[in-house]
């Protein structure tokens, strides 16, 4: 059985918890590999390694701290298949959506690399008498990051780019679900150039995170994942004295009104409800059709369009997507979709018992289409996470409005029309804080910031872009003057210093 280690100090760190989890193949439902889950004391050892790294690499120049992004780039890019084979094989999602994980990571590398220009401070010449004020971004010392299953190259990447571009030492703590890519990553780090400890990577569970949130030598975190454990992080980080950023689980709608372009609404819906499996927190799980007509012709649509679904093997180079993670969140998800009958929604097209042939152990998930689901059902509130789509029936703009806008989660949200006024006025209103205007997914470019609303997010700086700078630096504000004894009568002063 191939065993996945730990990474500290520019190598792997065999582990001795005796403590492991199983990393499966979801294609077969077979257990391929098994990962060491760290105790408190290897934790401590990862952060002693990135500790022992700060001090070299904050006062490395940041044009060279740059190219060793533009470094690690290049060989990502020059590893593409081999890691987009990796991650597909222990996620499960398709190989061209492997590879799409990689890239919107690496555009983050890409931000990162013009770090020297993000990094400069403000100055004010003259802002009294003499007197000069500029402010410098200064790194914080060890920081961590704490990533989810669902992108295990993208989110790893979202935080150690920029925290490790602006002069800190990181340790990632990555699903223990996919772990060999975010490990992959670290090594191509090193090989990019960056000195040993600089990117560590250990592995475990609740014990990790909990070691990681009390340390006294990790001086952020950033985390993405489930609402409830986000909430947990961000109350024990702040407890402990950290900063905190912690994203969680998302319910995201798409608003259809009657004039929009329904080619484009079908095809945008399927690719957003069902790409990954639903396994996206910028997944479109649920539609809001604005009046009977709209409703009825995008149900009959969509009924046609699930119908022409290819649900395959990962490596499938014509399924549109493959199996959900592990054999625990398929029973989850076909839970969720007993709980949508249960509670009267109308099941359309039902996915559940879906069986692949020749790989009949697999996690595969069928396509599913609720019809009249109401605000009150659970299935609605909760997040589902898998191949289903909502269809909640809206009379008006006013109430398609108010659906995202009155729900625990507020990640992202997409209006489609053709009314440019309509959109302006939904973009403004709409109580969420990803918006798309006919475009599904709107997960902003990396030069702008990730980051949603209400149980989607703890905390108040988003991901990458200058709000990744802000999260990962301290500001330091200099007042400066030279005053010139000859020219100036020295006094003391006992009144607070004014400019006016
Ligand atoms: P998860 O919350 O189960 O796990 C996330 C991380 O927390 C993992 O590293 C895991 O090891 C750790 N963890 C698990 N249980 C823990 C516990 N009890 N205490 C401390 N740490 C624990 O999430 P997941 O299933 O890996 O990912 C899917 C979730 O992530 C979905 O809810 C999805 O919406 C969300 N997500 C959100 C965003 C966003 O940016 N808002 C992006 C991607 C995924």
């Amino acid at each position: 059985m191939r065993e996945i280690a730990h990474f500290i100090s520019g190598k792997a760190f065999v582990g001795g918890s005796g403590r492991f989890g199983d990393v499966m193949d979801p294609n077969t439902g077979q257990v391929q590999a098994r990962v060491q889950l760290a105790t408190e004391g290897e934790v401590d050892r990862a952060v002693q390694a990135a500790q022992n790294a700060f001090e070299a690499w904050s006062s490395t120049n940041p044009q060279r701290r740059a190219r060793v992004m533009f470094e690690f780039k290049r060989l990502v890019e020059a590893n593409m298949d081999e890691l987009a084979h990796l991650l597909s094989s222990e996620h499960g999602k398709v190989i061209a959506d492997a590879k799409g994980d990689i890239q919107r990571g690496l555009e983050v590398i890409e931000f990162a690399c013009g770090i020297p220009h993000a990094l400069k401070g403000e100055y004010t010449q003259g802002a009294g008498p003499g007197i000069d004020v500029y402010s410098m971004r200064q790194p914080l010392g060890v920081v961590a990051g704490i990533t989810p299953f669902n992108f295990p190259a993208m989110i790893p990447m979202w935080m150690f780019g920029v925290a490790i571009a602006v002069g800190n030492t990181f340790v990632l703590k990555p699903s223990e679900r996919d772990p060999s890519v975010p490990v992959r990553l670290a090594e191509l780090m090193m090989e990019a150039g960056a000195p040993e400890g600089v990117l560590n990577v250990v592995h475990g569970d609740k014990a990790a995170v909990d070691a990681i949130l009390t340390h006294p030598l990790i001086h952020a975190v950033s985390f993405v994942g489930s609402s409830d454990i986000a909430h947990y992080v961000y109350r024990m980080g702040a407890e402990h004295g950290k900063r905190v950023q912690a994203m969680g689980g998302a319910k995201n709608h798409g608003v259809v009104l009657p004039d929009a372009d329904m080619d484009q609404v079908i095809k945008d819906l399927s690719g957003a409800a069902f790409g990954s499996a639903g396994e996206r927190c910028m997944a479109l799980p649920v539609v809001v059709p604005v009046g009977k007509k709209t409703a009825d012709e995008l149900r009959e649509r969509m009924v046609a369009e699930i119908a022409a679904l290819r649900v395959g093997v990962s490596t499938d180079a014509g399924a549109h997507y493959g199996p959900v993670v592990t054999a625990q969140h398929k029973a989850r998800v076909e839970g969720w979709i007993a709980k949508g009958v249960e509670e009267g929604a109308e099941l359309v097209v039902d996915g559940r018992g879906f069986s692949l042939q020749g790989h009949e152990n697999g996690y595969f998930v069928g396509p599913s289409l609720f019809d009249h689901v109401k605000p009150t059902m659970e299935s609605y509130r909760e997040e589902i996470f898998g191949p289903v789509l909502q269809i909640v029936r809206a009379d008006s703009f006013e109430e398609a409005l108010s659906l995202p806008s009155r729900h625990q989660y507020g990640n992202g949200v997409a209006i489609f029309t053709q009314n440019g006024r309509a959109a302006r006025d939904f973009a403004a209103r709409v109580n969420v804080g990803m918006v798309g205007i006919n475009v599904p997914i709107p997960v902003p470019v990396a030069y702008h910031t990730f980051g949603g609303w209400k149980r989607s997010a703890f905390g108040d700086i988003n991901q990458h872009g200058m709000e990744g700078v802000r999260f990962w630096t301290k500001t330091k504000t200099v007042t400066a003057r030279w005053p010139d004894s000859a020219l100036e009568h020295a006094d003391s002063s006992f009144v607070i210093p004014t400019m006016r």
